[in-house]
């Protein structure tokens, strides 16, 4: 029987309803397994940890993480911390600290659920997006000077290196090979800015030459978003940077129908180090401990957490019993419409699982 560590870091708002329901099915599908059982350490970092102790974690808490399978993470953000400080004290700080340099968005549109573009099939709309998660815009570099004065200047130097750009892109091509259509879009923006996006469509070129049986197409950031909306269908893998990606996998994500499914995962592809996995949706304070967050976006998560794992049936039972519950509108939550709670959601994913078992 295999043991798999995972952390869980809550995090703030609604991240802390959510990964325990992550958790729940977790302990579900091992109860239904003689081959894999769960060890989970629960990190209470974020927001609280910040007012008790200066800091969104502990400064040695990466080698708390060090040694797991994987992090189920939830949020980070609060309403009383300014946004740079829980997002780089946190999340950043663990995708960076473990390089995990692929950040990897499925985006599709489930049963049952109504998804905004009417025009759009379900079928229509199977996308995988691909950011760039450790460079780029949010590389961090730059600076603010002469504040307060009527010279004040700021920069955010966008800093993409050969290496990133490479491993990145390779990374791309190769999820677009893993895919029936075998169809990757890389956006990029090479018109406006002269100098990164320009070796980035370089390197594009120079990369696709390994994996000649995958097609690929360039298409400017602008004009991918409306593409998304008018021919999702003629999309499948996209690579796209930091901020771009960041863009555009919201909006992948609003076309799905609601924030609250959407998972992501941040993973080193080279396995040095745990890769997270988490529902894209922040902590939502507004709607935080009244039983009205949508667990499916961590569900989806956890199931990309099979996958990395090596389970695969695991994943595949789990995302069977998603699609079951999404499917049927009394069990949707209130983003979707319904009035069914967290842990309605999350007893209706478990019975399912009960019932392939
Ligand atoms: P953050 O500052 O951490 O990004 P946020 O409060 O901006 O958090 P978002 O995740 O950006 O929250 O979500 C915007 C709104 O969408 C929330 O205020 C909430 O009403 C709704 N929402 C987000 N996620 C969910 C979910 N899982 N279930 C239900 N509603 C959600
Ligand atoms: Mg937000």
């Amino acid at each position: 029987m295999k043991t798999y560590k995972i952390a869980c870091i809550p995090g703030d708002g609604i991240g802390k309803e959510v990964v325990p329901a992550g958790q729940t099915v977790l302990e579900a599908l091992a109860a239904s397994s003689n081959t894999f059982k769960f060890e989970f350490e629960n990190f209470g970092w974020g927001g609280d940890w910040y007012r008790a102790h200066g800091a969104m974690m502990p400064a040695d808490g990466l080698d708390a993480l060090r040694g797991k399978d994987a992090i189920l993470f939830g949020s980070a953000g609060d309403p009383d911390i300014p946004d740079h400080i829980t997002l780089w004290g946190l999340r950043l700080k663990i995708c960076q600290g473990f390089d995990q340099y692929a950040n990897v968005r499925p985006t599709r549109i489930l049963p049952g659920i109504d998804a905004p573009l009417k025009r759009c099939r379900p079928e229509d709309l199977d996308w995988v997006i691909v950011r760039e998660n450790s460079e780029g815009e949010y590389s961090g570099v730059g600076g603010r000077v002469h504040q307060g004065q009527p010279i004040e200047a700021a920069t955010d130097l966008s800093m993409m290196t050969r290496a990133g750009v490479e491993r990145i892109m390779r990374y791309a091509f190769k999820q677009a090979q893993s895919r029936p259509r075998k169809l990757l879009t890389v956006v990029t923006k090479s018109n406006a800015q002269r100098h990164a996006m320009v070796m980035w469509d370089e390197i594009a070129v120079q990369i696709s030459k390994e994996f000649p049986d995958v097609t690929w197409d360039k298409e400017l950031v602008d004009a991918a978003t409306a593409r998304m909306v008018n021919r999702p269908a003629t999309l499948d893998t996209l690579v796209a940077t930091n901020l771009h990606a960041d863009i555009l996998s919201d909006l992948a994500a609003a076309l799905a129908g609601s924030l609250g499914i959407a998972p992501t995962a941040n993973i080193d592809p080279e396995r040095r180090y745990p890769s997270m996995f988490e529902p894209i949706h922040g902590s939502a304070f507004d709607i935080m401990g009244r039983g009205l967050a949508n667990p499916v976006g961590t569900f989806w998560s956890v199931v990309m957490l099979l996958e990395h794992l090596g389970e695969l049936e695991a994943a595949r039972r789990l995302m069977q019993a998603i699609e079951q519950v999404t499917a049927n509108p009394a069990l949707h939550t209130r983003d979707l419409g319904g009035k069914a709670t967290t842990t309605e959601v999350t007893q209706a994913v478990c019975s399912q699982l009960a019932k392939s078992s």
